[in-house]
């Protein structure tokens, strides 16, 4: 770890709190948005649907900040470091703080104005949405499609044509239906399981919409492959752990492509993962890295996704990103953050 920071390093620092700053205001009005459904008098006929995608958009926007909270780990060591050393204009941060608790008071007065008792609800619905959203993500909508019978339907036949391509490199992969794919007004709706021998087990809820043909994950789970556990628990194993949080982000990436695209990126990057425990990290060629007083010696669990490149002006780079390169959660952010990606 290094204790100096570049003047860019502070750079990418601040872009990394402001965006998780920005988060959070989408954390807020996300659950504004949710308690105005719940408080509304008129509970119309759509309420259920609509009570299942504002939760689904709290529920999100929650999960993006914890994954933002790792992009900020280097900037609070920093910081600890510099307050080790007492080294601050303690009177310009307390002037430039009271300031903007001032602007932010100002804020959150008009806010609060318009919006009620928005806060303590707020506060209720983040405690019991976990629950509520579990409870409601089976909720599949009764079958009133045009479709033919014939036609296949989109994740038993993709999937079973990616794993008839991958069969040959990669025997110690299976994906099984926990629950069989099933047609909603919209597309259709699953929950599979991938299990990557002596590495481990996915369980992800899935919904094709066919109108965008896009790719929702509703919930996931990755867990040990030794693992005894309800579903939806949190991992035992802090390296799982942190894989929930890093999948968080990858998704976002993987599913910005049209749905085929975007479930074989998924199949692909937990099939990456084959080698867990076993392959040494691309940046420092070591196993083991101490990574947090809490999480300990982690072994390299990123492995490198699929991801739309931004179109270069300089037509001689191309810009592809190999996948499934394995790297320690710090190497891959430094990695990362050279690359300006
Ligand atoms: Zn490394």
């Amino acid at each position: 770890m290094s204790l100096a920071r570049s003047p860019k390093d502070i750079e990418k620092d601040i872009a990394n709190i402001e965006h998780a700053l920005l988060t959070v205001s989408e954390v807020r009005s996300s659950l504004k948005h949710f308690t105005d459904i719940v408080r509304a008098e008129q509970k119309g006929p759509n309420f259920v649907q609509s009570f299942s995608d504002r939760l689904k958009c709290v529920k999100r926007d929650l999960n993006t900040l914890s994954a933002e909270g790792e992009n900020l780990k280097g900037a609070l060591e920093h910081a600890q470091i510099a307050a080790n050393e007492n080294k601050f204009n303690w009177e310009l941060i307390k002037s430039e703080a009271e300031k903007e608790a001032a602007e932010e008071e100002i804020r959150y007065r008009e806010e609060e104005a318009n919006s009620g008792k928005a806060k303590e609800l707020g506060s209720i619905v983040k405690a019991s949405a976990h629950h509520a959203y579990k409870e409601l993500s089976s909720v599949v909508l009764e079958r009133k499609s045009t479709l033919t019978p014939s036609e296949p339907l989109f994740f038993t036949k993709n999937i079973h044509e990616w794993l008839t391509e991958k069969k040959t490199d990669n025997a110690d992969l299976f994906v099984n239906f926990i629950k069989e794919e099933q047609q909603t007004l919209s597309g259709s709706t699953c929950r599979i399981q991938i299990y990557a021998r002596k590495a481990l087990v996915a369980d992800l809820e899935l919904e094709y919409e066919r109108g965008s043909d896009t790719l929702v994950i509703h919930q996931y789970d990755i867990k040990s492959v030794k693992e005894e556990k309800q579903s939806w628990q949190d991992s035992q194993y802090l390296v799982f752990q942190k894989m929930n949080l890093l999948a968080t982000t990858a998704f976002e990436d993987m599913l910005v492509f049209f749905a085929r695209e975007a479930l074989y990126n998924i199949l692909n990057w937990f099939a990456s993962y084959h080698d867990l425990f076993v392959s040494p990290c691309q940046r420092c060629h070591k196993l083991l890295q101490f990574d947090s007083p809490q999480y300990r010696y982690l072994p390299p669990m990123v492995r490198t996704w699929a991801k739309k490149q931004p179109i270069h002006q300089n037509e001689d780079v191309p810009m592809a990103q190999s996948t499934g390169v394995p790297y320690h959660m710090r190497c891959y952010t430094e990695y990362r953050n050279n690359h300006a990606m």
